[in-house]
């Protein structure tokens, strides 16, 4: 018997369970891990339990078993999956993509990595040289985002903190040309601070244990990692993690890739100047605040290309408008601190979409005329956080469980879509199955003016003091009634609840409490950065300055009146009307102002200072270093670009989110579901109930019913024959009647199956995976 139908080793297939329960998916996964399977079918998906050991599966004799293959032919495999990726795409013109998901250490990259080796090394036969230079780039450029994006956390000693998706771009031959990567919400956080057992970014301690003395002189940075504290915050500078030899493979690597000296010279100097800047420390004399460590701002200045007493001004002040005048007002040390640390995020999250920027401007795909060469079609792998349920859940994990959300609502469109389409073509009645629509969890976080973005956008819009408290109080009134939101104020009884901190999501995956602590100033982030790109347009540009007659309201920091008078003085400009202020600023209020900012006539810098506190763009602004400044673009953008581009934190990643779905559903899906075992990186231990929780939000059994109220399985009519035609004298060795159709529909009829098929235009439909288990049996019985 063919292994993957064997009992031993559990069901290939969930489908194939006798019947649906819990139990009897955990009891075949838990089965399956144990006799070493790692990888079982729900249909064309691909469920993964991570072995956490080195499996010799990936080689290429495996790689031979899997190459142009069906997915039942061969045992299930993450090769097979990929193969009928690519099989769609060449065969059938299809754009395909893949959605891995899974939590955290589950297996998410590693699949990835080995879907791009299958498809690299199944293509190219005639081995053309630049078909060759591009698969080394799209392996290689894994390398790199490795060594920027990851880092070691408790789950996974090499988690990504980053959401990818790449593009892989395939000529008429179905050879990959070229390709395209999007990063997702890296969390720069990590930069300044770890959890306890955690590291930062794989590059700092490459760089500092593997630099060569020269470059580290260069630097002034010690070989030691624990003289700088933004590294080693979380108590594990040291690691099983070679992070010297990693150091050379990346460098390595982008040289590869095409990085010129100047600019990888130029990433070592931001990772030196972010350490730099850790070991800053502000005090007092007097009245002033002062740097402790001048030395340091020195150091920071030759780094940057700039003077050392740019740094020194921009740690220490922010520039003030008042009256008539533009004043330095002294930062005071707690603010310094916080510049200082909002710097150091900006300026790696600023380097981190510059390196993929520059690996895409190398693989996208050139000298392609569709009009020669036929359509260019795609292959997209997206690697994405899952799920996240910690202790304590905050902007981070709520931003990424709703791409969670948006993705189980992908996943239901599609795999249901998929399936009633593929029933019209062939001809066959569509039966409705019921399913969980999470669609209402998904409005209940994006829907425009009642979902919770929208209330947090609207609190941040708030002139004034808002608090995170304000931000829940509004999620309360607006929420009160919806049936997948609470908090202690509307259900006091719930204890679990804190008061005016916590709220609950009720998601597909399980329920959520988040503390709103920090909301506020986490989706405020990108506003700043929003006006800062204005700013640095407006004063690279103009060096007028019309500042507005002594403003009674300006001596505090600007008022609502302030923008009162300045919507006033700014309107005859626009063409638009002033929004209405009679509530207070609203979002239209600052969309308008910003239209405002690109009349010529009007350079209202001066004015809106008094916003851009301790800006690390002043900084750069005036970097001789010309990759540093295309790190910050914003000179380059023209202002209806700049004003296009949405404020929040929340906002951008929802647009983010919205678009890669949008992406994602014009293509057909393939998916890997990854489960973690245990929290150990044990390759024996099945923690049950883990297990359970991840089957149970990854929506895996509803997904084996879905699959099941359909067919379990369709196979061209030719397929299928060459398949089982030994097990009828009608068809073997050949058949004379009129089509393989009427030759399946004679085989199907001697083995006494007719109840359990519908027969399609092109295509057998099995309905149970009985059947096919029986066609199988009898199959093995001849062969
Ligand atoms: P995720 O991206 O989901 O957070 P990773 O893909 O980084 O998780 O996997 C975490 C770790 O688990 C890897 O570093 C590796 O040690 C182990 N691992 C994952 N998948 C496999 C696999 N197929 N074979 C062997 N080890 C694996
Ligand atoms: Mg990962």
């Amino acid at each position: 018997m063919a292994e993957h139908e064997s009992q031993e080793f559990g069901k290939a297939d969930f489908v194939l369970l006798d019947s649906v329960s819990l139990e009897e998916f955990m009891a075949n996964l838990k089965l399956r891990f144990e006799k070493g399977r790692i990888y079982t079918y729900i249909g064309e998906v691909v469920v993964s339990v991570n072995p956490y050991r080195a499996m010799n599966i990936y080689g290429r004799d495996t790689i031979e078993q899997y190459k142009g293959r069906e997915l039942y032919e061969r045992p299930p495999h993450l090769f097979a999956i990929a193969d009928a990726a690519y099989k769609a795409m060449k065969r059938r013109n299809k754009d395909t993509c893949i959605v891995i998901s899974g939590e955290s250490g589950a297996g998410k990259t590693e699949a990835s990595k080995y879907i791009m080796q299958y498809i690299a090394a199944i293509t190219n036969p005639g081995q053309r040289a630049e078909v060759e230079r591009v698969k080394n780039m799209l392996l290689k450029s894994n390398c790199v985002l490795e060594a920027f994006g990851n880092a070691k956390t408790n789950r996974n000693d090499n988690s990504s903190r980053f959401g990818k998706y790449m593009d892989i771009n395939f000529d008429f031959k179905g050879d990959p040309i070229g390709g395209h990567i999007n990063n997702y919400l890296l969390e720069k956080s990590r930069v300044i601070f770890q959890q306890e057992g955690e590291r930062s970014f794989h590059s700092f301690y490459q760089m500092v244990k593997g630099g060569s003395e020269s470059l580290l002189r260069s630097l002034h940075v010690s070989k030691d990692p624990t003289a700088y504290s933004y590294i080693k915050v979380g108590g594990q500078v040291k690691s099983s993690i070679n992070d010297g030899a990693d150091f050379k493979a990346v460098a390595d690597a982008m040289k590869v890739i095409g990085f010129t000296p100047d600019e990888i010279q130029t990433v070592y100097k931001v990772l030196a100047t972010i350490l730099h800047l850790g070991n800053l420390t502000f005090g007092v004399d007097g009245d002033t605040t002062l740097i402790e460590n001048s030395k340091v701002v020195a150091v920071i200045g030759v780094l940057l290309a700039t003077k050392e007493e740019n740094v020194g001004k921009a740690l220490l002040y922010r520039t003030v408008a008042t009256g008539r005048d533009v004043i330095d007002k002294q930062h005071t040390t707690q603010e310094a601190s916080y510049g200082r640390d909002a710097l150091a995020k900006a300026m790696y999250e600023r380097m981190f979409c510059w390196i993929v920027g520059r690996i895409n401007d190398v693989i996208e795909v050139k000298n392609y005329d569709a009009k020669v060469h036929g359509k260019n079609t795609v292959i997209g792998v997206l690697d994405i956080y899952g799920f996240e349920i910690f202790q304590n859940n905050s902007f981070e994990q709520f931003c990424i469980n709703y791409c969670n959300e948006k993705l189980q609502q992908l996943f239901i469109q599609l795999v249901l879509r998929q399936e009633q389409e593929e029933y019209q073509r062939e001809g066959i009645p569509w039966k409705h199955i019921d399913y969980f629509n999470n669609q209402i969890i998904v409005d209940l976080v994006e829907l425009q003016h009642k979902g919770i973005f929208s209330v947090l956008d609207e609190a941040c819009m708030t002139v004034g003091k808002v608090t995170d408290e304000v931000f829940l109080q509004g999620l309360n009134s607006k929420l009160a009634k919806h049936a997948h939101y609470t908090s202690r104020k509307l259900s006091p009884t719930d204890k679990s609840l804190e008061f005016d901190r916590d709220f609950r999501i009720r998601h597909y995956a399980g329920d959520v409490v988040y503390s709103v602590v920090g909301f506020i100033d986490k989706n405020k982030d990108t506003l700043f950065q929003d006006f800062k790109r204005l700013l640095y347009n407006r004063l690279e540009s103009t060096h007028t300055c019309y500042p507005l007659s002594s403003h009674p309201s300006l001596s505090h920091g600007p008022t609502a009146a302030f923008y009162d008078a300045l919507i006033t003085t700014c309107y005859p400009l626009s063409s638009r009307p002033p929004p209405s202020l009679s509530h207070g600023p609203t979002v239209a209020f600052y969309d308008a102002l910003i239209t405002n900012f690109s009349s010529p006539l009007f350079s209202p810098a001066p004015l809106f200072l008094p916003l851009f506190s301790s800006s690390p763009l002043f900084l750069s602004l005036r970097s001789s270093n010309p990759v540093l400044k295309m790190m910050w673009p914003e000179g380059k953008l023209s202002i209806t670009e700049v004003t296009k581009r949405p404020l929040t934190a929340a906002t951008l990643f929802k647009n983010s989110m919205i678009a890669l779905v949008e992406n994602l559903a014009c293509k057909e899906p393939y998916y890997v579901r990854c489960i973690k075992p245990n929290d150990v990186k044990s390759p024996l231990l099945f923690e049950y109930e883990r297990c359970r929780h991840q089957v149970e939000y990854l929506g895996l059994l509803e997904n084996v019913r879905v699959r099941r109220a359909g067919f379990a399985n369709r196979q061209e009519y030719p397929r299928f024959l060459q398949r089982y035609k030994m097990i009828s004298e009608f068809t073997w060795p050949n058949h004379d009647l009129p089509s393989d159709k009427e030759a399946v529909k004679r085989l199907v009829q001697g083995c006494g199956f007719e109840h359990d098929v519908a027969y399609g235009k092109t295509k057998v439909f099995v309905r149970t995976p009985r059947t096919l288990f029986c066609l199988e049996e009898q199959r093995d019985e001849m062969v």
